[in-house]
């Protein structure tokens, strides 16, 4: 595996591949590890020559009052794992090398943006455009892959590919989940014992909300009620938001139809766990 931390070196071995006729698939993440990145990592191993996975806590997506400082950065274990998983490359470039002096650009994605996450994290989704934007300049793969998990995120980067006309495939790799439900990810680190316990409501609210649909329930402010008393009463997290909405246009609906994603996101302490379903309604 080889580890990459300079921009012209990734972009000129991005050419080279190119020009070599070899696929690359490429799987941004701000590392500490897990299984739901190395599921999206042997998904790429499976449909490209090359798999480069990109490690870099990006400073713009984060608020003033969030976790930047504090985000889990266990460097060598993720080289290592990277290295086990078979990864090709890691990229793995410094927020200066990034974001040199006097950098001045950002891309932004409007409307969809506003919704869910957006409402809570204003100029996340602008941090997270504009360095998957750059990444795919400097990586240049022919396919991208994103994982479910980030729903809106997901919506978000497919638009920007769509409007800006980045050459490059989406793949969006299913939610990969604790044994108990709980949803992977690197800020589950943040929890107690007690925290994992509570936040495993967090999914079975999202399963008993889709069988609901299923049976024929239409209110989307129903959905939400009932998903809402589950979560405080079995647990002591602190619900942002939950909602139906649409899955495509993320807009509201009055009436659920087509295809749906319930959303949540819950503060358990300084975790902010976010968790999603989609029902397609017949
Ligand atoms: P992050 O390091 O949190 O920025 O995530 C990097 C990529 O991994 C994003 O595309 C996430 O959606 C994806 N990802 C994170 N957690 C999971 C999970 N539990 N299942 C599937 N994909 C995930």
């Amino acid at each position: 595996m080889r580890i990459v931390t300079k921009i012209k070196t990734m972009q000129n071995l991005g050419l080279k591949l190119r020009s070599e006729g070899k696929s690359v698939g490429f799987v941004p993440t701000m590392g500490a590890l897990h299984l739901g990145h190395l599921s999206l990592v042997s998904k790429s191993k499976k449909e490209n020559d090359i798999t480069i996975l990109s490690v870099f806590v990006n400073p713009l997506q984060f608020g003033a009052n969030e976790d930047f400082k504090g985000y889990p950065r266990p460097e060598k274990k993720d080289i290592l794992l990277s290295k086990q998983k078979k990864v090709d490359i890691i990229f793995y470039p410094s927020p200066e090398e990034m974001y040199p002096r006097r950098y001045l650009t950002n891309i932004n994605v409007k409307q969809i943006d506003q919704p869910l996450c957006g409402r809570s994290r204003p100029g996340h989704f602008k941090g997270v455009t504009t360095v998957v934007g750059k990444l795919l300049n400097i990586v240049l793969p022919e396919r991208i892959y994103l994982g479910q998990k980030d729903a809106q995120q997901v919506v978000i980067l497919k638009k920007m590919i769509k409007d800006l006309n980045f050459p490059v495939t989406v793949k969006v790799g299913k939610i990969i989940r604790e044994k108990n439900g709980l949803a992977i990810s690197s800020r589950n680190s943040y929890l107690s014992a007690t925290q994992i316990k509570e936040a495993t409501v967090l999914y079975q609210s999202l399963k008993k909300a889709k069988q609901k649909i299923l049976e024929g329930e239409r209110n989307p402010k129903k959905i939400a009620a009932s998903m809402k008393s589950l979560i405080n009463l079995k647990s002591s997290g602190t619900i942002e938001y939950i909602e139906c909405i649409n899955a495509q246009t993320l807009e509201a609906v009055k009436i659920l139809k087509g295809t749906i994603l319930i959303a949540l996101a819950v503060k358990f302490g300084r975790a902010r766990l976010i968790d999603n379903i989609t029902v397609r309604i017949p």
